[in-house]
């Protein structure tokens, strides 16, 4: 498939993680785009640095029993996966599913690395997380949870070592016990070990909406190249979490009309622009069904049960719900629709299949390593913020937040550009994040 020596590595790694389909969907995606400028770089191979980058620097897999509310003892399999610190603290978040495993883990954190390289911040890149499922769990038994969890990784963690955050199935409730219990443990106020943080307690401005806001930002700097904007795009959004909702904010701040939102249960088409209070209020506060979104908005929305989002005739698509969620029929549907760009919220929601089915029509493609780096650029000027002891404004943050997005969008142009593929943002992103953690690991010899 590619040239050796790049050949050579990518079997050795494939040999090495078997039964890991994910992580072998990542680490290919990566290799494509290095293929690009194989050649200009003996020192990577003779220093085996593609190597070095596909081998975690340490992973953790712990056991995390817990008592739930009827007095029986639930075990769980908890990961942490601190996979590359040579720009920084591993950085990435935890992710409690029941879909969690050692691959999934991987994935994460292997796009974690190039991700927030790109953000230009000094994070090195992990993650982490749980086969634990928070849904129908009582906040007893998900701070039970939590506190058994952090029991045992604390002890890996530290504002200069790993620094945790939030995922799918982690937000305020969970940082907030996980952060309680590390408080405990260490007996130090340690506020730059986890970001996601309560705003009374450490938490940063801006963190909360920084994933969704980045996406929509990015989508509105992809269609800028192109002569155009979110202005008056209809926009189709899945997923209904943290960053669906502020992806669906920023839309709309930026002139667009979010018409979808989805969960599990199906997905609720809204002609009119979502209710985004409404929204929030059944998903963030009550935790309920996707469904109720319908019922409760008075017949201006109606829900789907079967399909998915991207059924929906939009100008943007910006998947924030989970990996491998558009398929190669999904992109086929969108690009039948004459959908303009698409921006990945989440990690890897584009099937490579659906991405080349995007290359081929000239859908401006945001893959998630750069369209949602906002999440992880926030959590590092949270970081910022605790280690001077200092809170910025809600108007600093974002425009912190909005610089960073432009210019992560402007190096993956000109250095698609200068690799010889223009307009391929999977091939800027992977190549520039790639470049800057190479350089770091060759000055520092070999470990
Ligand atoms: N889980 C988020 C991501 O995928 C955020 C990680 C963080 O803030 O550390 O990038």
């Amino acid at each position: 498939m590619f040239d050796s020596p790049l050949q050579d590595t990518y079997e050795q790694v494939m040999r090495r993680n078997p039964g890991e389909p994910e992580f072998h969907q990542a680490v290919q995606e990566v290799f494509e785009s290095l293929a690009v400028i194989q050649g200009r770089h003996p020192e990577y191979a003779e220093h085996s640095i593609l190597l070095r980058l596909c081998e975690p620097e340490r992973q953790l897999i712990f056991r995390v029993p817990w008592v739930d509310d009827a007095g029986k003892v639930q075990v769980n399999r908890g990961f942490r996966v601190e996979y590359n610190s040579a720009l920084g603290p591993y950085k990435g978040g935890l992710r409690f599913h029941p879909s969690v495993n050692l691959g999934i883990v991987k994935f994460l954190g292997f796009e974690q690395i190039f991700k927030n390289s790109l953000t230009g911040l000094p994070i090195g890149g992990g993650k982490g997380g749980a086969d634990f499922d928070p849904r129908g769990r009582s906040d007893g038994e998900v701070m039970r949870f939590c506190q058994s969890f952090m029991t045992e990784l604390h002890r890996h963690l530290g504002e200069y070592t790993d620094v945790p955050a939030g995922d799918i199935g982690v937000g305020a409730r969970e940082i907030g016990y996980l952060f309680g219990q590390y408080k405990r443990l260490t007996n130090r106020y340690e506020a730059g070990v986890l970001t996601g943080k309560g705003l009374d307690w450490g938490g940063a401005l801006v963190r909360k909406e920084a994933t969704g806001y980045g996406a929509a930002i990015f989508a509105d700097e992809m269609l800028r190249t192109r002569g155009a904007s979110l202005d008056g795009r209809r926009v189709a959004i899945s997923g209904s979490g943290n960053v669906a909702i502020y992806a669906a904010e920023k839309v709309r701040q930026l002139g667009g009309t979010p018409v979808t939102a989805s969960d599990s249960s199906g997905y609720v088409v809204d002609e009119d622009g979502l209710d985004l209070d409404l929204l929030r209020q059944i998903k963030e506060v009550e935790r309920g069904r996707i469904g109720e979104y319908a019922e409760r908005r008075g017949g201006r929305a109606r829900f789907v049960g079967t399909g998915s989002v991207w059924e929906v005739p939009v100008d943007v698509a910006l998947p924030c719900a989970t990996q491998n969620e558009l398929d190669g029929a999904d992109a086929k549907t969108l690009v039948e629709h004459g959908v303009l760009a698409v921006a990945e919220g989440a990690n890897m929601p584009s099937t490579p299949e659906a991405v080349d089915l995007f290359a081929e029509a000239g859908v401006a493609f945001g893959p998630g390593k750069a369209a949602n780096a906002g999440g992880v650029a926030a959590s590092a000027l949270e970081m910022q913020q605790n280690a001077s002891r200092d809170a910025w404004t809600f108007e600093h943050s974002e425009e912190r937040l909005t610089q960073i997005m432009t210019g992560i969008h402007a190096t993956c142009v000109e250095t698609a550009a200068e690799v010889g593929r223009p307009g391929d943002y999977v091939v800027g992103a992977n190549v520039a994040g790639f470049r800057k953690v190479a350089d770091a690991m060759l000055a520092f010899g070999v470990i």
